[in-house]
């Protein structure tokens, strides 16, 4: 059994976050979406501005999906944003604004599936439940010299049961953070076995498979995609479109379409779509994105336009307005290399440099594979 090892080292060694600080059920429900496929250093200035403005769940429940995408930007998988919004309203309709404390309750909302409702469970309610992340995988896969891919199913299952197996009656949640905390601190890719609570315990270490351990099965390769993306602008004003369910379904970014052949054509019928005459068509570069699943190229043009009717999921929005808006990683990089040509020709003179305006968002890594970029706008316009 490890856990008596594995709680003194934790109660040594665990991270002082936010999310831990004066902790409460609302608080592991927006932690444990946040850190869905997102790694603790992305998700923390998130869930300070998150918590800022929604500080419970009635808040949250009032708000709009574009309030929340808005303060997802950047944080990927936007889906996440809208069901944890849809579990607060549930929340509130059906469990009297309290979040359930079982696991099965917690299951029935949107967005929770098994690990994250045994998260919640244990953590916030001290359940004696186990979460089986990739942190936790590794640990148990390292713990148990386990040789099997630990992305398969039935290798999963094997090591969920395991790590139920050790979890205590007492200190439930601390003992399930206790192996995350494990998993991103010393049982890391490059494991410090030295440092380890429970590394008498561990068969890979005593069989020197440590680094080799977990196994995988091999990744198929991404399929590369092609798109025109539509930097649709009236000198003053940018065309966005909301994202439709998909691939960043909910946040806005620029018109865009697969395409494989004329891609000034594409770039021209997407500004018409929205009813504006096009005066000027101007391809701007290449933007390359890759996803979880997808490797995404996108052909950026500018196209320059008069005429601003508006229609259902487009609007035009002004410099000022995008940082209120839901936008990707993916969508920002499109729209700095639309706006590129304008920056740099800006005169180096200190009048032109404060005329300009430079943005420098928070980005994560996670689904999109972002970096963190800075990219600037001519104040005046496009
Ligand atoms: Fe991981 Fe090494 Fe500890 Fe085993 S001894 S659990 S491999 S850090």
């Amino acid at each position: 059994m490890i856990a008596r090892a594995l709680l003194r080292w934790y109660d040594r060694s665990k991270r002082d976050l936010a999310w831990r600080r004066d902790p409460s059920p609302y608080k592991t429900l927006v932690s444990e979406f946040m850190l869905q496929q997102t790694v603790v250093a992305t998700v923390e200035p998130y869930f300070t501005r998150f918590l800022a403005r929604f500080p419970d769940v009635g808040a949250l429940a009032a708000a709009s999906d574009d309030d929340v995408t808005a303060l997802w930007s950047g944080l990927g998988y936007y889906a996440r944003a809208r069901n944890l919004r849809r579990a607060a309203v549930a929340i509130v309709t059906d469990h009297g604004g309290a979040v359930p404390a079982s696991e099965e309750a917690l299951r029935a909302l949107p967005g929770i599936g098994p690990y994250t409702a045994a998260a919640i469970a244990a953590i916030a309610f001290g359940a004696r439940a186990f979460a089986l992340d990739g942190n936790a995988a590794r640990v148990f896969a390292r713990l148990s010299g386990e040789q099997r891919p630990v992305d398969a199913p039935a290798t999963r299952a094997a090591l969920h049961a395991r790590g139920l197996a050790e979890v205590p009656r007492r200190r439930a949640g601390d003992f399930v953070q206790a192996v995350m905390e494990l998993g991103a601190t010393v049982c890391t890719r490059a494991p410090r076995c030295e440092q380890c609570p429970v590394a008498a315990d561990c068969v890979a270490r005593a069989a020197g498979d440590a680094a080799t351990l977990p196994r995988k099965r091999a990744r198929a390769a991404r399929p590369a995609v092609r798109l025109v993306s539509a930097f649709v602008t009236d000198g003053a004003r940018l065309l966005l479109v909301k994202r439709p369910a998909g691939l960043l379904a909910g946040t806005w970014a620029l018109p865009d379409a697969e395409c494989g052949g004329d891609g000034k054509a594409v770039a021209r019928r997407l500004a018409e779509e929205a009813g504006v005459r096009v005066a000027r068509v101007e391809h701007r570069g290449e933007v390359r994105h890759l996803f979880t699943h997808r490797d995404v190229t996108a052909d950026v043009y500018r196209v320059e336009v008069s005429g601003s009717p508006a229609a259902a999921g487009r609007r035009w929005i002004t410099p000022g307005a995008l940082d209120g808006l839901g936008v990707s990683s993916f969508t920002k990089k499109t729209l700095k290399m639309g706006t590129l040509d304008r920056v740099e020709r800006r005169p180096a003179s200190p009048a032109g440099a404060h005329r300009g305006m430079v943005w420098e968002p928070s980005e994560g890594a996670h689904q999109e594979n972002a970096t963190t970029t800075r990219f600037g706008r001519s104040k005046e316009g496009w």
